[in-house]
């Protein structure tokens, strides 16, 4: 009796000892996933996007008259905080499905530093940063295509 008392409170000790820095870690991490989407559309609310606005122009856009990966970014996060998710998936889809990637990721951690599991990320591996980069490769080509459903990746 007094063996099993002592078991479990010495398993208590490392759950606690083990889930206290592990739930500070997910906080801090949690506040680096959350912080620059947050940052990121609240920053455009505040100050919108316009044509006499202090943010700077897309230098690729100047010069080649295409669009680049980014273009339309800071739109789609000031309609992004705006609430107005569709007009910004329309400025740009990449820049917005970042911004609901970081959220997610933050979320997740910022749900293990309350108490809950921690989350299973997938890992990086170099095959999906190849899918990764060829998704944003592709997405920056057909973005500048001024046809058919290809001109709806275009900021409008
Ligand atoms: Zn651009």
């Amino acid at each position: 009796m007094l063996d099993r008392d002592t078991e479990s409170a010495e398993g208590r000790d490392n759950v606690a000892a083990a889930s206290g820095p592990d739930r500070r870690k997910a906080l801090w991490t949690a506040c680096a996933w959350l912080a620059p989407p947050f940052a990121a559309v609240g920053l455009p609310a505040v100050f919108p996007p316009g044509a006499d606005s202090w943010y700077p122009r897309c230098l690729f856009h100047k010069i080649t008259g295409g669009y680049c990966l980014t273009c339309g970014g800071t739109r789609a996060l000031a309609l992004l905080g705006r609430g107005h998710v569709l007009g910004a998936l329309h400025m740009n889809a990449v820049v917005v499905a970042g911004v609901f990637v970081m959220l997610a990721v933050g979320l997740a951690h910022l749900i293990q530093a309350c108490g809950g599991p921690a989350p299973r990320l997938p890992r990086m591996t170099r095959k999906r940063l190849l899918l990764l980069g060829a998704a944003l490769a592709a997405f920056w080509l057909l973005r500048n295509i001024p046809v058919g459903p290809f001109s709806l990746l275009a900021p409008r």
